[in-house]
């Protein structure tokens, strides 16, 4: 078990957003999170990687607790993540904001006592790096060097992917990736998901509300409504279910 989470909770004022929930990810494994709006799904997934601090409960990844940590520890754990609102700094190019991510291993001096490099070398390899991460997530080659606010919006998406992957995670959590993609990036991202999982060999968490997507991809699917669990188990048994049914997927058609 690669994340394992007991009990988490998370409180805003008298809301309880995220109400005692264990949720399990296996390593190199897809899991989906699903539920309606404002189920917690964010709040679970910023709870997890250290943007806030649970209200209670246990989140151990491989083994180590990391409830709590700050921010960038759970990073340097080797937990990454995109938004659900796309999160990029516009003004830098898109090889730039792939950097951003591989200096949070660089700065550490892992790759320089790994690879004795000297520093200049070093740069080059962030480079390499940062093209060959473009170049995985399918940014288009003229790409590197443009602003990323002048990207299209599926490839924003990939090039928030790319950024975290440059932080070199074991866990991938995204949240909504095919917001906002038409069917055919949708349709490319399933392949792109695979890759991941198979030969980058990640385990990744995903919030996603395309059920084709989910029901596809995943291993594994957390259905969470009003904070809480409501179920959990195969695609089979998650599209059978009739709490799941009741709560969500039977109200799917009548969502914008
Ligand atoms: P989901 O991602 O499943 O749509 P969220 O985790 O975004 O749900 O939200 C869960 C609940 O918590 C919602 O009622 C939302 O309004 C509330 N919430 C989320 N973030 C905050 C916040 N920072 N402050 C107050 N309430 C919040
Ligand atoms: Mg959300």
């Amino acid at each position: 078990m690669l994340l394992q989470t007991r009990g988490v909770t998370q409180r805003f004022g008298g809301l309880v957003a995220v109400d005692d929930v264990d949720f399990t990810v296996e390593a190199r494994s897809v899991v989906s999170l699903i539920g309606p709006n404002g189920a917690g799904k964010s709040t679970f997934f910023n709870t997890v990687a250290g943007f806030l601090t649970p209200a209670a409960g246990s989140i151990t990844f491989d083994g180590e607790e990391i409830a709590g940590l700050p921010q960038h520890k759970i990073v340097k754990a080797g937990i990454a993540r995109t938004f659900q609102n796309i999160r990029l700094f516009g003004q830098m190019t898109a090889l730039e904001n792939v950097m951003v991510g591989t200096y949070c291993r660089t700065h550490s001096g892992i790759v320089r006592s790994v690879l004795r490099l000297p520093a200049r070398r070093e740069e080059q390899w962030v480079l390499r790096r940062g093209r060959e991460l473009l170049d995985l997530c399918e940014v288009p080659g003229g790409a590197a060097e443009r602003l990323a606010s002048h990207l299209s919006y599926g490839h924003q998406r990939r090039l928030e992917i790319a950024r975290a992957l440059a932080t070199e995670p074991r866990l991938l959590m995204l949240d909504e990736p095919t917001a906002g993609m038409n069917p055919r990036e949708t349709a490319d991202f399933i392949e792109f998901l695979r890759k991941l999982r198979d030969e980058l060999e990640l385990a990744v968490v995903l919030i996603e509300h395309d059920m084709n997507l989910v029901m596809t991809v995943s291993e594994r699917i957390t259905v969470l409504d009003r904070g809480r669990k409501l179920a959990e188990g195969s695609p089979a048994e998650i599209r059978s279910d009739e709490r799941v049914i009741e709560a969500y997927l039977g109200r799917r058609h009548n969502d914008a």
